[in-house]
């Protein structure tokens, strides 16, 4: 089944203001008139609605990198859904192994921003993935499993058709080692399945699965072509505008 392509750029805790301007317009200029996939930034808070000024008009997806559950209250450090729209955002990354590891995210708050995010109308990107440890042990699918059915409990059908997951193995996580187009694939084709036990083939098959650990413009191509991998979610690559614009061009 044909799924339209998703590329997207994490820019984590990278960029002031005038630097994501920058970055934004440059960006958006070469993703213009690309009918045939998405683009997707996900820039700090702090740009957020900076970056969806500069990008008005264009077909450019603004994400924030992270979302709670609730519209508002006594939540320090944390934004909204309601917030995140009202900067211009659509989507928001959830997930992400850096909030796994180093922030403690666990299964249970995790499902707490997927469902509050699909509660106001965000898109979540639900991020996967396991470690080297977990990936030397053979652990891979039994992790994968886990974090799927955790992380996408109380979902409904309807809403894990919206959803977009990212698979990315925390090892090729900035570390400049990208999964072989063969792993990814085995474990995108993993996902995909479970997918279709844990909702329905028809909802499996249409929800984008991304590929994100090192992705690059020289292996971008690549792993594109693999069956079941949607899109890339990009982190260092997405930072610089030649990069990530070929990226998007992939061919
Ligand atoms: C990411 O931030 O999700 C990521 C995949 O980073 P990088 O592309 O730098 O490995």
């Amino acid at each position: 089944m044909k799924r339209r392509p998703l590329l997207a750029g994490n820019w984590k805790m990278h960029t002031t203001v005038i630097d994501a301007c920058q970055l934004a317009a440059a960006i958006g200029k070469c993703s213009a008139g690309l009918a045939d996939r998405d683009v997707l930034l996900a820039p700090p808070y702090t740009v957020l609605s900076e970056v969806a000024h500069v990008l008005q008009g264009s077909d450019v997806l603004i994400a924030s990198q992270n979302v709670c559950w609730e519209a508002e209250g006594a939540f320090t450090g944390e934004i909204s859904p309601t917030m995140i729209k009202s900067a211009g955002g659509t989507a928001a990354i959830i997930g992400h192994s850096e909030r796994r590891q180093i922030f403690h995210e666990d299964h249970a708050i995790i499902n707490k921003r997927v469902l509050g995010a699909l509660a106001f109308g965000l898109i979540p990107v639900f991020c996967v993935g396991e470690t080297l440890e977990e990936r030397e042990g053979e652990k891979t699918f039994e992790i994968l499993e886990e974090q799927l059915r955790e992380g996408l409990a109380g979902v409904s059908l309807q809403d894990m058709g919206k959803t977009v997951v990212a698979y990315e193995p925390v090892w090729a996580i900035g570390t400049g080692k990208t999964a072989s187009k063969e792993q990814a694939q085995e474990a995108h084709a993993f996902i995909r399945k479970l997918l279709a036990e844990m909702f329905e083939k028809n909802i499996a098959d249409t929800v984008r699965i991304l590929y994100g650990g090192s992705v690059k413009p020289d292996n971008v191509d690549e792993l594109m072509a693999q069956t079941d991998i949607d899109g890339a979610l990009v982190g260092g690559a997405a930072l610089d505008a030649d990069s990530f614009c070929r990226i998007i061009n992939f061919i």
